[in-house]
């Protein structure tokens, strides 16, 4: 069963539903339409193969007819006809997925045609033992609610409808005793009484079990998303950054590739202590992730580096979005005590751009860039090798 990602709302609701372990056979309207439109398929083929099982047995009992209501048997096999006909256009029906109520209606229609019929053919038959095919009703409570498990309210229709029709059958039959009507009655309703809580509790548990699958998605989700984030800046870590450069390594199209480094960091340490390094970690990359932007991802790289993936960018575009970066982190004025004064926190910044399938080579040379930033003088972004903007004009 292919399931997409949870909404919030949908989780609130599915914990709604869990907590109360809802003894009513529906979900909230929202969860009801993702509940529908996950399990239709697979609902639709359930009810083909034991409609068709069905269809098969019920015309497996012309034998049965044949000895029972021999007077009838040029009826029955025209009746029979006439319902196996029936069955298959709603497996035809069926295998065009309709909603709930085409669906479970048109197989509830098929059980009670071929209730009907038992019934008929009984009211028709001279037979002497005819009213015994009034324990056809027991068959068709129980295939219903607990081989097809047609939905509660189509399961209670035919319930009722079974027990009407032996009901009919048993009082308009001459010959019958009352204490053996009264006897087959009680039969029928005890049967209808049973399959209809057997019906019931197939589709809690149903339900129940939909829901647990989908609890457990909930938290397959958040662990993933648990281990692809850095806990101090809530950005992607390692991890993401392996990740997305799997995905880039067959992907097409070109790719900025910016590496920031925070600048004399160790001795912020050193000055401010290790918390507020944190914090101005944590800031560095709101600063930066923010300058750069919806396209722009944002990744730790580890201790105070930061990889920026700009897909779609050539080297000016990148340079550019590095140089925003940069400047953020400049004019947000964060206070550097190590340095002389009036000193602030900045970042350098090693820039590429290539095919996105270079990706992890790009990484390579906007590394090497950072490392020609620093030691030019820091605060500054450099480009890479490759870049345009490094070559030495003519
Ligand atoms: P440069 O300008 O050349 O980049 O100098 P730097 O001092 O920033 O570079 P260096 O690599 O020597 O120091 C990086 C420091 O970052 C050292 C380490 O203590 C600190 N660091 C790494 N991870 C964390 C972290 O999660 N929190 C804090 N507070 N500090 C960290
Ligand atoms: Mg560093
Ligand atoms: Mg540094």
């Amino acid at each position: 069963m292919h399931q997409r990602p949870l909404p919030a709302a949908e989780a609130d609701l599915l914990d709604h539903a869990l907590v109360r372990r809802s003894v009513r056979l529906a979900f909230p309207p929202a969860l009801e339409r993702r509940y529908e439109a996950e399990t239709r398929r697979q609902r639709c083929r359930h009810l083909s193969l034991r409609l068709a099982i069905a269809v098969a047995m019920f015309d497996l009992f012309i034998l049965n007819d044949a000895v029972m209501l021999p007077d009838v048997l040029a009826l029955s096999a025209a009746l029979r006809f006439v319902v196996t006909g029936l069955g298959i256009a709603v497996l035809a029906l069926l295998r065009r997925d309709p909603p709930p109520f085409a669906r479970e209606g048109a197989v509830a229609v098929f059980v009670l045609v071929a209730a009907a019929t038992l019934t008929l053919m009984m009211l028709l038959s001279d037979a002497p033992y005819r009213e015994h095919l009034s324990y056809g009703q027991l068959l068709v409570v129980m295939y219903t609610a607990t081989v097809l498990r047609l939905r509660f309210p189509f399961t209670l229709a035919i319930c009722a409808a079974c027990f009407a029709l032996h009901v009919v059958a048993i009082t308009e039959l001459q010959g019958v005793p009352p204490q053996i009507a009264l006897h087959t009655s009680g039969l029928v309703l005890a049967t209808a009484i049973f399959a209809l809580l057997a019906c019931w509790s197939l589709e809690r548990e149903e339900r129940i079990i939909y829901l647990q699958g989908l609890a457990q998605q909930r938290q397959a989700e958040a662990l993933e998303r648990l281990s692809l984030a850095d806990p101090l800046t809530g950005r992607g870590n390692r991890r993401a950054i392996d990740r997305s450069l799997a995905s880039l390594a067959s992907s097409g199209g070109p790719i900025g590739v910016l590496i920031a480094d925070i600048d004399h960091f160790k001795a912020f340490n050193d000055h401010h202590g290790h918390l507020a390094g944190d914090d101005c970690i944590r800031r560095v990359a709101a600063l930066i992730g923010e300058a750069g932007g919806n396209h722009a991802e944002l990744y730790r790289f580890g201790g105070e580096e930061f990889l920026v993936l700009l897909p779609g960018a050539d080297h000016e575009q990148a340079a550019g979005v590095a140089e925003a970066m940069r400047r953020a982190v400049e004019t947000a004025r964060i206070a550097h005590g190590a340095l002389p004064a009036g000193g602030v926190v900045t970042a350098s910044f090693g820039v590429a751009a290539g095919p996105a399938e270079r990706t992890r080579q790009l990484i390579d040379e906007a590394d090497a860039a950072l490392y020609r930033a620093k030691r030019g003088g820091r605060n500054r972004i450099e480009p890479g090798e490759t870049s345009p903007a490094a070559r030495p004009a003519r």
